[in-house]
């Protein structure tokens, strides 16, 4: 059995190397509530597929901001509410090596963002959402995650008012999209408010260990026992993950780690062992490219020591 062989004695091991790479990180100052976490946290939560079995390490109380994490929650919702060709009409699938919240290609390729993890596909996604669903988008959303975790996110105010007042870049991204005819399907204020709230999410790594484990049992809550998600949009939401989850990142987390992955600038990186677990892991110093260093190292770890990509050597 899979859940035999993880046990607490690894996760230590984990930890410890872990955190010390963290050192070698930087918290995100550019939204400035970000920047007063402390860099010391760390938590990694698996949740084990089928039986929800949980097992934890490290700071798991503490609560984050889901940031860019949150774009699994709006992508999926989009897909099961309104299908795949509406949503991929004005989106597109394919990765890119840029940062996350860049312009350029915008106007250097195509006026339609490269995937929905980019800022520029996940305003669209939520401009899409705002159109669709008005006044009870975020509500929505957040009923939506509750069908994965068993509670409701909150909103953490502070963050939410710090990105807001600091957002000029995202600010650019939706006025540019804006720019094309019939691409932001509903107004610049509202697609960056539903943006910005549900990037302000508060979660833990078990919730995120919980999300991931839906993606991992093909769509099936192991502890809601709700079927958040078809095994269409688990296949579309995994294959994002593993080409775009880390931005111009993606590439070397599919070498490192292996498995689908999914980040954001708070810290928090979810990952989907298929078959085998969800995972959630936190810790605030990221490398150059926006993602937890001592999450990735992390996974890494994890996924070599319980062999997460599922590979057989054969006699
Ligand atoms: N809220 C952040 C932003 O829009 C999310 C980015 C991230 O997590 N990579 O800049």
């Amino acid at each position: 059995m899979f859940s035999e062989q993880i046990d607490q004695s690894i996760l230590k091991e984990i930890y410890d190397k872990a955190i010390s790479v963290s050192d070698f990180g930087k918290v995100a100052t550019y939204i400035p509530e970000l920047s007063l976490m402390s860099p010391n946290l760390f938590s990694l939560s698996c949740v084990i597929a089928g039986s929800g079995e949980i097992i934890q390490t490290g700071d798991a109380d503490t609560y984050f901001t889901m940031q860019s994490i949150s774009k699994i929650l709006s992508l999926s919702y989009a897909i099961e509410k309104f299908g795949m060709d509406k949503v991929f009409k004005s989106v597109d699938m394919e990765p890119t090596a840029d940062s996350f919240n860049s312009l350029m290609r915008l106007e250097m390729a195509s006026p339609i963002p490269a995937n929905p993890f980019m800022n520029a596909g996940a305003i669209v996604i939520c401009s899409i959402l705002q159109k669709e669903l008005g006044r009870e988008s975020f509500n929505e959303i957040t009923n939506f995650c509750e069908l994965f975790t068993g509670t409701k996110p909150k909103l953490n105010q502070k963050v939410f008012n710090s990105e807001m007042s600091t957002a000029d870049r995202n600010k650019s991204l939706a006025y540019f999209l804006n720019s094309t005819p019939g691409l932001l399907m509903d107004s610049v204020e509202n697609s960056l408010d539903l943006y910005i709230k549900l990037c302000s999410l508060e979660c833990t790594t078990l919730d995120l260990a919980k999300i991931a484990d839906v993606l991992s049992c093909g769509g099936k809550s192991s502890f809601t026992g709700k079927y958040p998600l078809s095994f269409e949009t688990v296949k579309t939401i995994m294959g994002i993950m593993i080409t775009c989850g880390l931005y111009n990142g993606s590439g070397e987390c599919a070498v490192r780690v292996g498995i689908p992955a999914k980040s954001g600038v708070s810290g928090g990186i979810l990952a989907v062992a298929p078959g085998k677990m969800g995972i959630g892991v936190f810790s605030p110093p990221l490398d150059s490219k926006g993602n937890s260093l001592a999450g990735l190292y992390a996974l890494e770890m994890l996924s070599d020591k319980l062999n997460l990509r599922g590979v057989k050597i054969l006699d």
